[in-house]
């Protein structure tokens, strides 16, 4: 949603000049009440249809968004009730019992959007403070941290039975440090992140282990796909070769994959996926290796 800052300056403007005419040249409470009413609302209300088009995800901004809504209504009507039904002088104003109920409302509503508005800020930052726990900063993909919480609530929740983990580590990855810079060692890690994200499905987990060593989670996926996800990715590397300063930068990646049926058992599984991809280096590197 846009603000639409020039209206607002020129409504603002208009406003103030009003005001001033009522206080200094023609001193009127009661006008000076009706231009500031009308301003508020105004400037409350002027995008509600952009406001309404809006897709809030958040109970606590829609809460917010219903507060502004009845503030709007509330200032408005109480303006409406003021000077067309009551039509007051400025003595009428100050002792009459609906101008006076209206106002505290708005106060109260006032109230309740200043503390949702600060719950809501609250709760942003405390979201982002979250992202960034859980998110490796190189490469936006989950940290190990952030891999254990979530397997913590598979191991409860999950009622896949066909698992799959593909475990990548690059190779060579020192000569590439060593040859290019550490620079550009982690743009080549970003590089190879966008192909892993591009091989696998929104739902698998991408998660960067340390260093060069990615952890790639595949729920209710069978051997044949799991191998097939692998091999995108061993391919997908070793022909999109990173290209930095006109120098094109060739890479490679080993590969163990191993399968399990609940979570209780990851841990076995990734220790047979490290195994694998060991034995992946060992026969020559840039291969697969998968449990039989
Ligand atoms: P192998 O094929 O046996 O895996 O050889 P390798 O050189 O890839 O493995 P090794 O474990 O000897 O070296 C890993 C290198 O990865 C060493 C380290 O400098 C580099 N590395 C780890 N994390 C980062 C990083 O965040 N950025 C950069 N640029 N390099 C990193
Ligand atoms: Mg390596
Ligand atoms: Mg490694």
């Amino acid at each position: 949603m846009t603000t639409r800052w020039a209206f607002l300056l020129v409504l603002i403007t208009i406003a103030e000049s009003i005001y001033v005419y009522f206080s200094v040249f023609d001193e009127q409470y009661a006008q000076r009440m009706l231009v500031l009413t009308i301003t508020i609302t105004l400037i409350f209300s002027h995008n509600l249809k952009a406001l309404y088009q809006v897709k809030l995800k958040q109970t606590l901004d829609r809460l917010l968004r219903l507060s502004l809504l009845l503030l709007s209504a509330v200032i408005a009507l109480r303006t409406l009730y003021l000077f067309v039904v009551l039509q007051p002088t400025n003595q009428i104003l100050s002792n009459n019992l609906v101008a006076a109920g209206t106002q505290l409302i708005i106060l109260c509503l006032s109230l309740l959007m200043a503390g949702l508005l600060f719950h809501s800020a609250y709760q942003d930052i405390f979201q982002q403070l979250q992202k960034e726990r859980n998110l490796d900063p190189l490469t936006g993909l989950l940290n190990r941290r952030a891999l254990e919480e979530r397997l913590k609530r598979l191991k409860q929740h999950s009622r896949s039975r066909q698992n799959a983990i593909i475990l990548c580590d690059l190779d060579f990855f020192k000569q590439i440090n060593d040859q290019y810079g550490h620079k550009v060692g982690d743009v080549a890690l970003q590089h190879v992140t966008e192909i892993i994200s591009k091989a696998v499905r929104k739902y698998d987990e991408i998660c960067r282990m340390g260093g060069e060593e990615f952890l790639i989670l595949l729920q209710d996926t069978p051997l044949d796909i799991a191998i097939q996800v692998a091999e995108r990715i061993r391919s997908g590397i070793e022909t999109t070769p990173l290209i930095q300063s006109g120098q094109v930068i060739s890479m490679t990646g080993s590969f163990g994959i191993s399968f399990f049926q609940h979570f209780d058992e990851f841990s076995q599984a990734a220790q047979q996926a490290d195994l694998l991809l060991y034995q992946a280096k060992n026969l020559g590197r840039n291969q697969l290796h998968w449990q039989q």
